[in-house]
């Protein structure tokens, strides 16, 4: 900067030099062609060299009065500031300090900023939920595979429009985002995936005006199925109740109408009591469950034998077993190490399946009762040659209420919830059951494994 204000003053001189000598060039130019009036001459001369003068003077005070009134405030404005010897912009130190220290706060900001956008792209990657962005034209600005995954989406679905028509209740974008006082809205679709719950949230500016929208995609088919199953499950046990409490109103009320025969009171009565012991096994059943399910008073683990609980099991059965003229024995295959588990949960699963097999073996047929030890886990195997489960009813032997035929299950005493009972118990003591079975043929009967895992040392 300061080599530009001496510039300035020294282009001033020159001016001023210019003018003089030019003015001496035309003296001696007047002097050489004009000698015949040499008071004209000398009077050219005179006024020549004052003006000459003059200029100068005015040049030297122009020079001054610039460099004072531009130049300096200039200088000052830009105080420290000036050019380098390659003719570019200097930095003093202090504004160079005060320049690195912005360079670097703004280098820290875009760091900064750079790690939130990362961590949000990962989460949004990551997310079990779908997001999709769109912006006012209703283009996609942004999705998550997880989005694309739960709404079956090509890369072709790139609109509003291409990934919402083929939903009937999702109204079209301008109707999500220009509804009245809108701020977010819900709707549940279903599609070959499962059921999807769809959350539309628009995205605003400063002065509350939509500037895109923003749509959330939760799945919720598991939640469908569990509120399915419940509703499923809270009519099954009404109507479980139903039947027999009809039965012991209608036949009470009959009786109290009035029955003279003694032989027809006494079997109206059983008919009573039969169905008031169903309500309370149902009841006791439910409760069962409802232990198992909420993890509430499961028996503590104790370590015990196996081969030992089995027997006094297959013993409980001894009467029934002579009455339908079956063969039931237990034989105890291998040395098999003590388990550690709830005893009396693992007790009432194994009665719980010999009773099956007992329950749906024809009368003369024959029970196995089988204890091993394999890999680490001691197991005890009930095999019958009973009536079986068709292939189809075995996928769902354990929901709860569910039986093959249920007449025949209601009749023999069941509630259709033994099995899902027992395996709940069994994998609240971290082991297992399996069941396979044959009808029809030759070789029918069922098969039920159940492995416990055996105490460490
Ligand atoms: P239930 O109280 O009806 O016996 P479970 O849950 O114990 O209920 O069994 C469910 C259904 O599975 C039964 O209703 C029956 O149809 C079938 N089932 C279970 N065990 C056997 C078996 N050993 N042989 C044939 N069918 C069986």
């Amino acid at each position: 900067m300061k080599k530009f204000h001496y510039r300035l003053i020294l282009s001033f001189y020159i001016v001023s030099l210019i003018a003089i000598l030019a003015m001496g060039s035309a003296i001696i130019y007047n002097l050489k062609i004009g000698a015949e009036n040499e008071t004209l001459i000398n009077t050219t001369a005179v006024i020549t060299f004052i003006t000459a003068i003059v200029l100068s003077i005015v040049s030297i005070i122009i020079a001054i009065i610039s460099y004072k009134k531009s130049i300096i405030p200039m200088a000052k404005m830009l105080d420290s500031s000036s050019y380098d010897s390659d003719n570019k912009f200097d930095i003093s130190k202090n504004d160079k300090d005060d320049l690195s220290e912005l360079a670097t706060e703004l280098h820290n900001k875009l760091i900064e900023a750079n790690r939130r956008i990362n961590q949000t792209e990962t989460i949004l990657q990551h997310m079990t939920d779908g997001v999709i962005s769109f912006d006012m034209d209703g283009n996609v600005t942004y999705i998550n595979p997880e989005a694309k995954d739960l709404l079956e989406l090509k890369d072709t679905d790139n609109t509003f429009n291409k990934i919402f028509d083929k939903y009937r209740d999702v109204d079209n974008m301008e109707k999500i985002i220009y509804l009245e006082d809108w701020t977010s809205s819900e709707k549940k679709v279903t599609n070959n995936r499962g059921s999807m719950d769809l959350f539309f949230v628009a995205f605003k500016d400063e002065i509350n005006r939509p500037t895109g929208l923003m749509v959330v995609v939760q799945d919720i088919t598991e939640h469908v199925k569990l509120d399915n199953m419940r509703k499923e499950f809270v009519a099954d046990v009404s109507h479980e109740l139903k039947t027999p409490l009809t039965s012991i109103e209608g036949f009470s009320e009959t009786l109290l109408d009035g029955v003279d025969d003694k032989e027809t009171q006494e079997h109206f009565l059983h008919i009573i009591n039969d169905n008031a012991i169903r309500m309370q096994k149902l009841v006791q059943d439910l409760l069962t469950l409802s232990k198992y399910d909420s993890k509430r008073n499961m028996g503590p683990k104790t370590k015990f034998d196996l081969g030992e609980l089995s027997k006094s099991c297959a013993e409980k059965f001894e009467i029934e077993v002579k009455k339908k003229g079956q063969h039931l024995q237990c034989i105890t295959t291998a040395d098999v190490p003590p388990v550690y588990a709830d005893k009396d949960g693992i007790e009432r699963v194994i009665i719980n399946i010999i009773s099956n097999s007992v329950k749906y073996t024809q009368d003369g047929g024959t029970i196995d009762v089988y204890v091993g030890y394999v890999h680490d886990d001691a197991y005890v195997k009930i095999k019958d040659n009973g009536i079986g489960i068709p292939k189809a009813d075995l996928q769902r032997i354990y929901e709860r209420f569910y039986r093959v035929d249920k007449a025949r299950s209601r009749q023999l005493g069941g509630t259709g919830l033994g099995l899902s009972i027992a395996k709940e118990i069994i994998e609240q003591n971290d082991g297992s059951i399996n069941i396979s079975s044959e009808t029809g043929s030759s070789k029918h009967g069922t098969e039920v494994i159940v492995k416990i895992p055996v105490a460490k040392e």
